[in-house]
């Protein structure tokens, strides 16, 4: 029986969430049964991304309904001591979600979408913000708000390593920065930070005024 317990990192969508957004759990035999099954073409596309993201050679990432102790959890990052395994969960939509913009990413661009498929794009964004958000989770980064400034400066990459163009990946980096981090704000504000903007303590790029890519 392991005796530590598992600080469980989370990323949540917005709106209508509680005020603790981590909490702790040992490893499940459900994380190893999931584990233990090969990925899946959609959770290999978040692992590529996720890969990338951290420089780590084998990140594994499972998709999986999640009813947590609050809702809108989006992604799932288990911890021990400050230290992550390389493996993320995310909710089964948002594997989806990433899948779709790969197939096909001048569909989903922001600027030229048809109604029908705009709706979307608030959903395909906060997938690739979930995955980018999960991966700083990886790299031993256990403040929410520093790691979901990092994730939102790390949209445009997600986009891009999904195959849009530069121009469609700022689309995106803008959509979520303009439109969805200030939500957090009131929404979710252990995932908001004054720091998080250009020149702040969480600007990944300080030497550039371009944000937030
Ligand atoms: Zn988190």
């Amino acid at each position: 029986m392991r005796s530590g317990a598992v600080l469980i990192l989370v990323v949540l969508a917005c709106a209508y969430a509680p005020g603790a957004q981590a909490f702790a759990r040992p490893v499940t035999a459900a994380d190893r049964a999931l584990l233990a099954r090969p990925a899946t073409s959609e959770e290999r596309i978040a692992e590529g991304v996720a890969e990338r993201l951290t420089g780590h050679k084998a990140v594994s990432v499972r998709c999986t309904p999640m009813n947590l102790y609050f809702k809108n959890v989006l992604g799932v990052t288990p911890m021990l001591n400050g230290h992550a395994f390389d493996y993320f969960l995310m909710q089964t939509n948002e594997c989806t979600y990433l899948a779709w913009f790969r197939e096909s990413p001048a569909r989903w661009d922001p600027r030229t979408c048809a109604p029908s498929d705009c709706k979307y794009t608030i959903d395909i964004v906060w997938a690739m913000e979930t995955v980018a958000h999960e991966s700083y989770h990886l790299l031993g980064y256990t403040n929410e708000a520093q790691v979901d400034c990092y994730g939102m400066q790390s949209v445009w990459f997600v986009a891009s390593r999904l195959g849009a163009s530069a121009s469609e990946a700022e689309a995106f980096a803008h959509l979520f920065a303009d439109r969805l981090y200030p939500l957090r704000r009131t929404e979710t504000p252990l995932y908001w930070s004054p720091q998080c903007r250009d020149g702040g303590a969480y600007d990944l790029r300080p030497a550039s005024h371009a944000w937030p890519s």
